[in-house]
């Protein structure tokens, strides 16, 4: 580990050097050994403040960014916390551009944090001048100084985790993984973790993790955009209608999908039985483990390695809320833990 210090600089000197967690309880009748890279660890709780500071460092080596400079981005998630958090520490303007569906804490929680948040319509083509894309772009073209983050097609989102998440991961292990189990949204996370780790060892098994309603899994096997393959589903940062430039399809060997509901449970369970609070995808990662090891993907001895990028925090309203499950029709068991059968 690079980070021994005990007093820090400011919150960016602790992105990235996340812990490795074994699992135990949850896979307890699985083959293999299952080690969880918690990316909850890191100071804006997500995997997403790799990616920000790498970009914006890149941009400062270049001399694109200087001191008061502004970063634009497209979104109310884990990105656009960590972008809001690096530039407050480096004295950036920030600027996100949001759907109206993202929720009013979300958008309290970016304010605070000092970004200048645009709402816009969530129900208009991409291409509508109202569009968040649109108002992001022109933002960016009418302001001097200003770099556009633009996740999903930025291939500096491969390198930060080709930078940091693969060697990480490959010292952790001490070389000995055989699998990674990474989420796919904008699919940097995987692709720069699979490239360096396939540099190293290119036996390593690299799964990603999509979502019914998500068009990758059908592309990365037939390299064609199935647009039958797209409908609404609730996992927020998996899988995407669109194909991600920020994807590098050829180091991931394989993909599984995960419905909703599976992927809640398991997120619940992965907090009951190994105490990790994390998020909806980190559930979605436990599904597709689930499934793998039914389908006899793993044998005894194997190494493998499941990325959980962020915090449960951030989804108290939803797979963590009781009535949001029963809502979503999630809970048909009498036996499930709520708040209302628990014994005190
Ligand atoms: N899980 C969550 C909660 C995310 O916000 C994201 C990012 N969209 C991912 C997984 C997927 O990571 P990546 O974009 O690097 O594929």
């Amino acid at each position: 580990m690079k980070n021994k210090k005990q007093v820090f600089d400011n919150v960016l000197d602790l992105v990235g050097n996340t812990p490795l967690i074994k699992l135990n309880r949850m896979v307890s009748n699985f083959k293999g050994n299952f080690y969880a890279k918690v990316e909850a660890f890191n100071p804006g709780h997500s995997s997403k403040d790799r990616t920000a500071l790498y970009i914006i460092e890149q941009a400062e080596k270049k001399g694109i960014l200087k001191p008061g400079d502004t970063i634009i981005e497209t979104t109310s998630g884990n990105t656009g916390f960590s972008i809001a958090m690096v530039s407050i520490i480096k004295g950036y303007e920030c600027i996100l551009a949001v759907s109206s569906k993202s929720s009013p804490d979300k958008i309290d929680m970016l304010k605070t944090m000092g970004a200048k948040v645009y709402v816009c319509p969530a129900h208009v083509p991409a291409d509508d001048p109202r569009s968040y894309y649109e108002v992001a772009k022109r933002i960016h073209e009418e302001t001097p100084g200003s770099i556009y983050i633009n996740q999903y097609f930025n291939e500096l989102n491969i390198d930060a985790h080709y930078d940091s998440t693969g060697p990480e991961i490959w010292s952790q292990t001490e070389g000995k993984i055989t699998h990674l189990v990474a989420c796919s949204g904008t699919g940097g996370t995987i692709s720069g973790t699979a490239r360096y780790l396939k540099e190293q060892n290119p036996n390593i098994k690299v799964i990603g993790v999509d979502a019914f309603g998500s068009v990758i899994k059908k592309y990365h096997e037939t390299r064609e955009f199935d647009e039958k393959e797209i409908y609404p589903y609730r996992i927020e940062g998996l899988g995407k209608n669109l194909i991600p430039g920020a994807t590098d399809f050829d180091v991931i060997d394989t993909f599984v999908k995960v419905t909703d509901e599976e992927s809640a449970h398991a997120a619940r369970e992965l907090a009951r039985t190994e105490g990790l609070f994390s998020g909806y995808t980190s559930g979605a990662a436990m599904q597709a483990i689930k499934q793998l090891d039914e389908s006899g993907e793993f044998k005894d001895g194997d190494q493998i390695v499941v990325i959980f990028p962020d915090h449960g925090s951030r989804y108290m309203s939803k797979v963590y809320s009781d009535k949001w499950m029963q809502d979503q029709g999630f809970f048909d068991s009498q036996n499930e833990v709520t708040a209302e059968n628990i014994q005190y």
